[in-house]
């Protein structure tokens, strides 16, 4: 583990913060876990992919029809990544933890493993959010320079154009090597993984099977290479440009700050909850569409600040966030539109691809 620490010797905006947050699930007597809204958006999303799915191997569909349903498939999955899994893997899906374990294999049905990414989300990202060095979700490729503190190279000139290619390949790169990679290494950027249980290996080896058998040799066997590699190029594309997409606008654009890490002992200047506040940001709060399809993830400040409780609450709670930051002198950070913060985000990246003025 990080030798990075947090000032948390007198948490005063956080135990404030909890109490708020305390006091409105004690006032409304609800869990704050899913409710009926969550469950019936995992079945509606998670019929809509079984069923992409299955037209897209057995009906003689032509070309345009096989690209419309391979990207509308691989953006239901983004949709389940961030609705179903996402929730189930934080163990706020619902209060039944055999539940979440279920509903957390959802990632390793899309091609993921929910071991890993326990670990790297949960655990890394969540507590070292923005941090070089420890958070991976800014380390995901040397070609795309996420924030200052990382080293420079002429082609990052250019990466404000390349970035959404990079973004469209990412679910392709994280299933088939990425993922491996932690594996083998036995870490995530610096951090080593924690030790795999026989059971873990086994989920591991079995779903990485079952992701070839499911998106490779049926779909091959039944339409044939060429329909197949329709399927899952453009299946991947959506895949890819959403997951990055709704990802990066939390966390990465012109508003977010940054930390370094030196590799030796070192502590953070403030208390983890005003870290998260200052590395993350929401974009288009009130819109009920892309809440309804981000899974909350718009409402990031909340999540990083309470990833216990469900995303359904989060429009409500984030009320209490706002006032809270604000009560202790805060940012709190959020863009107004997704169109906003998708232009914040590469403007952002065009400038850190500009070449350092060096003092
Ligand atoms: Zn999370």
């Amino acid at each position: 583990m990080s030798k990075l620490t947090f000032n948390n010797s007198n948490p005063v905006f956080y135990t404030s913060l909890k109490a708020a947050v305390n006091k409105y699930f004690a006032e409304i007597n609800k869990r704050k876990t899913g409710n009926i809204h969550l469950y019936a958006k995992a079945v509606i999303l998670i019929l809509s992919t079984v069923s992409l799915y299955a037209v897209l191997l057995f009906a003689p569909l032509a070309l345009l029809p096989r690209i419309l349903a391979s990207l509308v498939l691989g953006f239901a999955l983004a949709c389940i990544g961030f609705n179903v899994m996402h929730d189930a893997n934080h163990g706020s899906y619902s209060s039944r933890k055999w539940v979440n374990h279920l509903m957390g294999l959802t990632l390793n049905a899309l091609g993921g493993n929910n071991f890993i990414w326990k670990q790297k989300h949960n655990i890394i990202h969540h507590t070292y959010t923005n941090i070089e060095g420890i958070d991976d979700d800014i380390a995901k490729s040397p070609y795309i320079r996420m924030c200052s503190p990382q080293r420079w190279v002429p082609a990052h000139r250019l990466q404000h154009l390349y970035t959404p290619v990079l973004y469209a390949l990412s679910s392709m790169i994280w299933i088939l090597y990425q993922d491996f990679e932690k594996y083998f290494k036995k870490k995530i950027v610096k951090t080593p993984l924690a030790r795999m249980s026989a059971a873990d290996h086994a989920i591991f080896w079995t779903s990485k099977v079952l992701y070839v058998v499911f998106y490779m040799v049926l779909p091959i066997w039944l339409t044939g290479w060429q329909a197949w590699l329709v399927f899952f190029l453009c299946m991947h594309v959506a895949l890819g440009l959403t997951l990055s997409i709704v990802f990066q606008l939390a966390h990465v654009v012109e508003e977010t700050e940054f930390e370094s890490s030196t590799g030796d002992e070192q502590q953070i200047e403030n208390e983890w909850a005003i870290h998260q506040v200052r590395t993350t940001a929401n974009f288009a709060p009130g819109n009920p569409v892309i809440s309804w399809f981000a899974g909350g993830l718009n409402y990031q400040i909340e999540h990083h600040l309470f990833p216990r409780i469900s995303h359904v609450h989060y429009p409500a709670i984030s009320k209490l966030v706002q006032a809270e930051c604000a009560a202790y002198g805060l940012p709190y950070h959020s863009l107004p539109s997704f169109k906003a913060a998708v232009v914040s985000h590469f403007r952002f990246i065009r400038m850190l691809g500009r070449e350092p003025i060096l003092s």
